[in-house]
């Protein structure tokens, strides 16, 4: 079964398991690894060592692609029920909430660590989100991509934020303290490898495929890095303490704004038009009954 994003609400719940039956839940996708690894048995699966770790929808089990699921109490996280149907968005959310629980760790690696610009490159759901909760948290955003109209510039712009349309060109001489990649592309990745300012962190949050090549001035990259204390660093997956501050952080979000990101509502006897890819698409969500 597939589906690791997910919208559940509750059917039935065992007494003390702190959910009752109306609940609007999200089911964790990671589940420790059986050994469990030193990470997993703190809870930090996220971090798995091992990498026998198993995930609903993704690696060795089932989704939450049905109309009715099980899952283990510890693994389902409330959202706040006036979200409704946005509340589907906790999963990606809970990423980006990883992301910027170790960005900021990071960057108080100095301790007059003050970060006041941001910069996303990549506008679908995970980079749109990387700029709320750097809205959120005061930051002066950026947010870089490819497209020049639709819906993407109109939510960055919404955030209060600066959009980029296409050109790194743009981008001449700005050097944020924090920068978000959230697209994945090579040539992209490369041209943010030193590109922070002084101490800055540049946290790779997006998926590339292997053997795309692309040239660089390591030793040029690493000479700013190590002069300039930068730091870069990958992040994948979430845990429980991510999922709460992603909900936390999806609460007090904009409805309006959330609803942007889902450009789509298809029921589920029409999935297939799910997986369609339409200009203005961001999110598209399968609904069941
Ligand atoms: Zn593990």
């Amino acid at each position: 079964m597939l589906g690791h994003e997910s919208l559940g609400t509750i059917e039935d719940a065992p007494d003390g398991s702190g959910f009752a039956v109306g609940d609007q839940v999200v089911g964790i996708v990671r589940r420790p690894d059986p050994l469990p690894c030193p990470a997993c048995a703190v809870g930090e699966w996220d971090m798995c060592r091992n990498g026998r770790y198993t995930e609903r929808g993704i690696k060795q089990r089932h989704g939450y692609g049905a109309e009715r699921y099980r899952v283990e109490p510890e693994f389902a996280v409330k959202v706040d029920p006036t979200l409704g149907l946005l509340g589907v968005l906790l999963e990606p959310a809970s990423i980006l909430a990883k992301a910027w629980d170790q960005t900021e760790r990071i960057g108080r690696l100095a301790a007059a660590w003050q970060p006041r610009t941001l910069l996303v490159t990549g506008a679908g759901p995970i980079g749109l989100l990387a700029a709320l909760f750097g809205a959120q948290r005061g930051l002066e955003v950026h947010v870089l991509d490819r497209a020049r109209e639709g819906p993407k510039p109109r939510l960055v712009r919404a955030l209060g934020a600066v959009y980029h349309a296409g050109e790194l060109a743009s981008l001449e001489g700005f050097a944020p303290d924090i920068i978000m990649e959230c697209t994945g592309a090579p040539s992209l990745i490369a041209a943010m490898l030193g590109r922070s300012a002084s101490g800055g962190v540049l946290c790779l949050a997006g998926v590339s495929a292997a053997e795309q090549r692309v040239e660089l001035d390591v030793g040029g990259i690493n000479r700013t890095m190590v002069l300039e204390n930068q730091t870069a660093f990958g992040t994948v997956n979430a845990n429980r303490a991510h999922y709460r501050a992603a909900a936390e952080g999806l609460a007090k979000a904009d409805r309006d704004w959330l609803n942007g990101l889902i450009s789509r509502r298809v029921p589920l006897d029409r999935w297939h038009e799910a997986l369609e890819r339409r200009p203005d698409d961001i999110k598209v969500v399968i609904e069941f009954a």
